[in-house]
């Protein structure tokens, strides 16, 4: 496997390495420092300016064509660089790709090249009070109204709606023979009449939003897809998403930060024995991720390889920033840790539960890997 060891993928790293050197982004990485949860979104236009938010998507939308490894090694580089992902994550790896599979010409005229050059962010408003795994029970509705909707309800958990301007809405406008049935993804503006947010407290830097829609006009061009099946088109673009690349990308970072300045001669074996079965973890990941990115190149979808994906990356990452907890704690004394490491395993000890949660539980994940290889026996 190779890791995005190709000319152009070198080159593009090299590129972004050049760009955070750059005194405005420079400015703008360091102007991030000491807050809570910071707003990325200056970042996020330097970057956009360059060309290195969304490099995978067609040249007509503000992005450069590349393959999904070529955009691999650009997110690789801009984590390495300290860059925070979440915002990315949403707007251009989720929403954008949603976009990009089944937004109408209209659309994606009007969004990507501004999601590309970082002028306007997109967030995803799934889950509910009541519906987070059995998204399919949601019970937001979007009425008709004439040639449009009225859209009422209550999403939960999301994060950075503060900072963004699209919302990508589940909400059923009908019903059928099945749950999945009249299910509809809508494209909201947040700063429209009617929409509230505000932040359900979190023991994580990043906070979730609690985004409340009451009677919010949406006109027909608001519709993602086709009206009724949006079901469809979710477990699509899901099974597309969900790489694990985000996922194994935090757990690198924590575990090159709980092995930062450590004494050799200060460990003991069970510690040798974790560091090697810790790394051994993270990189099984990052070889996971990277195998479905190739995959994705190829034209390849599956859904239980991006679920196997998603399950090891998020518990190997939480797994080593407990770790990482454990060893810089009362146990053990090997160092004293760099104010830089310790900002990041403190922040980390603080996230980590909620990986095995976010973007599909670590049960769901299993149950989509064992219900696959069910089917496959059945078939045989
Ligand atoms: C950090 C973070 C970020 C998030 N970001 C977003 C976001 O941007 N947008 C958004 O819409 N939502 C977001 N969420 C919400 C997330 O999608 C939900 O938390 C998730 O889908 C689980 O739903 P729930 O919390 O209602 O738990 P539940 O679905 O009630 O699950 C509770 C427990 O029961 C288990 N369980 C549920 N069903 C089954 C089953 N069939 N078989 C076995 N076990 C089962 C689950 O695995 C879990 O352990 C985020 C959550 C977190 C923690």
């Amino acid at each position: 496997m190779d890791f995005g060891r190709t000319s152009r993928e070198q080159e593009l790293r090299g590129e972004v390495r050049a760009a955070l050197g750059e005194p405005e982004v420079r400015a703008a990485l360091d102007a991030l420092r000491g807050e809570r949860e910071p707003d990325v979104r200056p970042l996020y236009w330097a970057l956009g300016r360059r060309g290195l938010l969304a490099v995978s998507w067609p040249e007509e939308y503000g992005g450069r064509g590349a393959s999904h490894a070529e955009a691999a090694a650009v997110i690789e580089e801009l984590v390495h660089g300290g860059v925070p992902d979440m915002l990315h994550v949403l707007s251009i790896q989720i929403v954008g790709l949603f976009l990009l599979q089944a937004g109408s010409p209209e659309q994606k005229a009007r969004l990507l090249p501004a999601m590309a050059r970082g002028e306007r962010f997109a967030t995803v408003l799934y889950t509910e009070p009541e519906v987070g795994s059995d998204l399919a029970g949601l019970i937001t509705a979007a009425t008709r109204d004439g040639k449009g909707y009225l859209l009422s309800g209550v999403k939960v958990y999301g994060l950075k709606s503060a900072m963004s301007d699209i919302g990508l809405c589940a909400a059923r406008t009908g019903r059928g023979p099945s749950k999945y049935d009249g299910i509809s993804l809508f494209l909201v503006d947040l700063d429209a009449q009617g929409v509230r947010r505000s932040h359900i407290g979190s023991i994580a830097d990043e906070q979730f939003d609690h985004v409340e829609f009451d009677r919010v006009r949406l006109g027909p061009e608001s519709v993602l897809g086709t009206e009724g099946e949006g079901w469809s088109l979710l477990t699509r673009c899901l099974a597309i998403e969900r790489t694990g690349l985000d996922y194994s990308l935090k757990a690198e970072r924590w575990y090159r930060a709980a092995l930062a300045g450590i004494e050799p001669d200060a460990a003991d074996d069970r510690f040798l024995e974790q560091v090697g079965r810790y790394g051994a973890a993270v990189d099984a990941g990052r070889l996971m991720a990277w195998q479905i990115v190739d995959r994705l190149d190829h034209g390849e979808v599956d859904p239980a390889a991006a679920a196997a994906a998603k399950y090891h990356t998020s518990e190997t990452a939480q797994e080593v920033a407990l770790w990482a907890a454990e060893v810089h704690g009362l146990g053990y004394t090997l160092r004293a840790l760099a104010d830089e490491q310790a900002t990041v395993l403190e922040a980390a000890y603080r996230e980590a539960p909620g990986l095995t949660l976010s973007a599909g539980t670590s049960q769901i994940m299993l149950e989509l890997v064992a219900s696959t290889a069910f089917a496959a026996v059945e078939g045989n």
